[in-house]
């Protein structure tokens, strides 16, 4: 037991009369606790319910007789054992879990699989990666950053040459064959 009590008294009468009162209950109460392992005051399980419990089932020949009190109440469904937290969340999120897509065509230009109204994935990497390489060809022409020239800018591929419309604009050319999907205009 930690206790401690500060008692600011101005009578040295009443310090002293408390201080032996606190000896007196230390001397009482300290023997009890070696000699038995939970104090006496120490907290217990109370209980309040109704003066009438419920009688056990056996005595089945009185209560024929008598409406007895479980006869009124009304049994409510309750849960025989506890569900784990990952059960739980599973049922609470399933809605969001899995979904069937049915919104998926496929890509008529390479075959692969896409949502509709979507632009395919695999078309735009192919899109990605010649853009950037045009990119490039032109960043060797300019030689800096800031001089990019104010002139529309014509790609040329293996086997082709200006035409008329390409006049005044500058020619990128790129070493390999026209792919099918890149338009000439
Ligand atoms: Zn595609």
């Amino acid at each position: 037991m930690v206790a401690q009590v500060m008692f600011l008294s101005p009578l040295p009468g009443l310090r002293g009369l408390l201080q032996r009162c606190w000896g007196h209950l230390e001397h009482g109460l300290l023997p009890s606790f070696s000699r038995s392992q939970s104090p006496p005051w120490g907290p217990a399980l109370a209980l309040q319910a109704p003066a009438f419990l419920p009688q056990p089932i056996n005595d089945t020949s009185e209560s024929n007789e008598v409406p007895g009190l479980l006869d009124s109440i009304l049994w409510m469904a309750a849960p025989k054992s506890r569900h784990t937290i990952e059960v739980n969340r599973c049922r609470r999120n399933a809605p969001k879990l899995l979904k069937v897509k049915r919104n998926i065509d496929v890509c008529p230009e390479c075959g692969n699989l896409k949502q509709k109204h979507v632009l395919c994935g695999y078309c735009y990497a192919k899109v990605k990666g010649e853009t950037q390489q045009i990119r490039l060809e032109m960043r060797k022409k300019e030689r800096g950053q800031f001089s990019a020239p104010t002139v529309e800018t014509a790609v040329l591929y293996d086997g082709e040459k200006p035409t008329e419309k390409d006049e005044g604009k500058r020619i990128i050319e790129r070493a390999r064959k026209r792919l099918s999907w890149f338009v000439q205009n």
